[in-house]
């Protein structure tokens, strides 16, 4: 008898334990959670859509103002420019790829893969949020066209054909992008 009420005794304690250290777990998972969020907070990282209200506006006229003639044709006309002419398609410096629209910066060279298409690929967005997708319909095809989520500018599309991690391939028209070396 008192063997048993040991057994159980020592049973109850270990279960007591069990859901303390997992009591504890939980919590720091917690505080880790919301320190990650004030850092994203704090370095304006993982915007949202929702959350960028930032977003800049102008007439045809004023963006034919700061565009080139190629820059309003492609980033305002969702134009296309030819493929191996851009800037950047066989660019390979280190550093950041801006809007040229507005300056949001949009991707990472690290993202930066050869897709031997002609134009700059990339296989994600430097950052979540700062670029916005509409299905594209036109000549024939059903593509994603991608835009600034900022300014709206086309950028060019994103396909499912791209390298790991994320299996994707962002094909960009260079004259839609400035480049920041680092
Ligand atoms: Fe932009």
């Amino acid at each position: 008898m008192l063997r048993h009420l040991i057994f159980i005794g020592s049973l109850l304690l270990f279960i007591a334990f069990a859901v303390v250290i997992a009591l504890n777990k939980q919590e720091e998972q917690k505080v880790v959670k919301s320190q990650l969020m004030a850092l994203n907070d704090s370095t304006g990282n993982n915007k949202t859509g929702d959350q960028m209200k930032d977003k800049i506006v102008k007439t045809d006229a004023e963006w034919k103002a700061i565009l080139t003639d190629e820059q309003y044709h492609v980033m305002r006309e969702k134009g296309t420019e030819r493929p191996f002419t851009g800037k950047f398609w066989d660019h390979k410096e280190t550093g950041t790829y801006k809007c040229a629209g507005c300056g949001e910066v949009l991707f990472e060279s690290i993202t930066k893969f050869d897709a031997h298409c002609g134009w700059p690929s990339f296989y994600a967005p430097g950052d979540s949020g700062v670029i916005a997708e509409n299905s594209d319909y036109s000549h024939g095809m059903v593509r994603t066209e991608v835009i600034c989520n900022k300014c709206g500018a086309h950028l060019g599309h994103v396909f499912n054909d791209g390298p790991k991690p994320t299996g994707l391939r962002y094909c960009i028209n260079s004259v839609s992008l400035i480049f920041e070396k680092k």
